[in-house]
């Protein structure tokens, strides 16, 4: 696009609570048509950008997201991608990591800012942090660095920063902070000026045209471990008929109970070709197999080193690449590289 155009950039409104407001019967939060967000934002005419919409119709909450629905927005971007030099995604940001998450995977080749934001307070109430959020959002989707995009990634933007969207998780449902990226730092940081932090950004050595990947395998499953977790429990989730790959939630540096009934499952579902990742329950750190015993008997068993990944990008990578790859061992393959910054190797 010529540079001496005027930047165009899409908004992608797709639902959560910036777009709310109380259904007069119930009370609840339940999301309106974007006219609601434009009206409560003149702000947005003082851009000198050209703004389009596109608006999911009807647009939802996002706790009602599935895989499905990330086909459809992953199409939106790659039917609009020559027509706008920036994309901004309103959405809810109970799933929003999930959504960012997949998104990183399933958009090769990638080189413009794709940048997620919502609120936790609707656009309509006085001390919203929507307006904050989206002005700032469509200000880093617009920016560039010598004829490039500052940032061509999936990110997610949030009160006042800017993180890798495969690396962020949601952790507060009551302050404007919702989001945290413990193990990567934030790509930019807004205060009365923006300061990107270039070496964080990737940036494309060579550009390829954008190719959209949407096979996505659903044939996976979480499961968080905790003391007292029941055999049977285990046993029940690892046999399911249908089952290919489990994120598999440990304690710590990647740790789980020696004891062998619980080992054995593990063993015999690696032997019957379940993919299963280990990653920490814990909210940063990594997974460092074989530092503990516990840790080491599980690896023995089969297990697939998760590192430093979040669980939302463990998960929509094993449905990425069980999607791509019909053989167990080149999806493992791929598990212990990094398809788009979400793992520190
Ligand atoms: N339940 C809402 C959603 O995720 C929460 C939000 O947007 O903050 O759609």
């Amino acid at each position: 696009m010529d540079s001496q155009e005027k930047r165009s950039i899409l908004i992608i409104y797709t639902g959560g609570t910036i777009g709310m407001i109380n259904e007069p019967l119930t009370g609840s939060l339940v999301p309106v048509d974007f006219k609601e967000i434009s009206s409560q934002l003149p702000e947005l005419r003082k851009f000198d950008l050209n703004l389009h919409t596109y608006t999911f119709n009807p647009p939802v909450d996002s706790s009602n997201i599935t895989p499905d629905f990330w086909i459809e927005l992953a199409k939106v971007i790659e039917r609009e991608y020559n027509n706008h030099d920036g994309f901004v995604i309103l959405h809810g940001t109970d799933t929003m990591c999930y959504t960012a998450s997949a998104l990183s995977f399933m958009l090769k080749n990638l080189n413009k800012p794709v940048i997620f934001t919502g609120s936790q307070l609707p656009i309509g109430v006085l001390r919203t942090d929507g307006k904050e959020n989206l002005l700032t959002a469509i200000e880093i989707a617009a920016e560039r660095k010598n004829k490039q995009a500052m940032v061509p990634e999936v990110g997610i933007f949030f009160q006042n920063k800017l993180y890798r969207g495969n690396r962020t998780s949601k952790h507060n449902a009551e302050y404007f902070n919702a989001f945290v990226s413990e193990n990567y730092p934030p790509l930019a940081e807004a205060g009365i000026s923006i300061h990107y932090n270039y070496g964080a950004i990737h940036y494309p050595v060579n550009e390829k045209p954008l190719k959209v990947h949407t096979d996505l395998n659903d044939q996976v499953a979480i499961l968080k471990l905790f003391p007292g977790i029941r055999q049977e429990f285990v046993h029940a989730v690892l046999s399911l008929p249908w089952i290919k790959g489990v994120v598999l939630e440990t304690f710590g540096a990647g740790n789980a109970s020696t004891d062998e009934s619980f080992i054995g499952e593990i063993r015999s579902a690696c032997e019957r070709g379940v993919i299963i990742l280990n990653v920490t329950q814990c909210p940063a750190g990594r997974v460092n197999p074989g530092k503990y015993e516990t840790s080491r008997l599980l690896h023995e068993a089969g297990v697939i080193n998760g590192r430093d990944l979040t669980t939302e990008a463990a998960v929509t990578k094993l449905m990425f690449l069980l999607g791509e790859y019909a053989s167990p061992d080149a999806v493992k393959e791929k598990l212990n590289r990094s398809v788009s910054g979400e793992i520190t190797l």
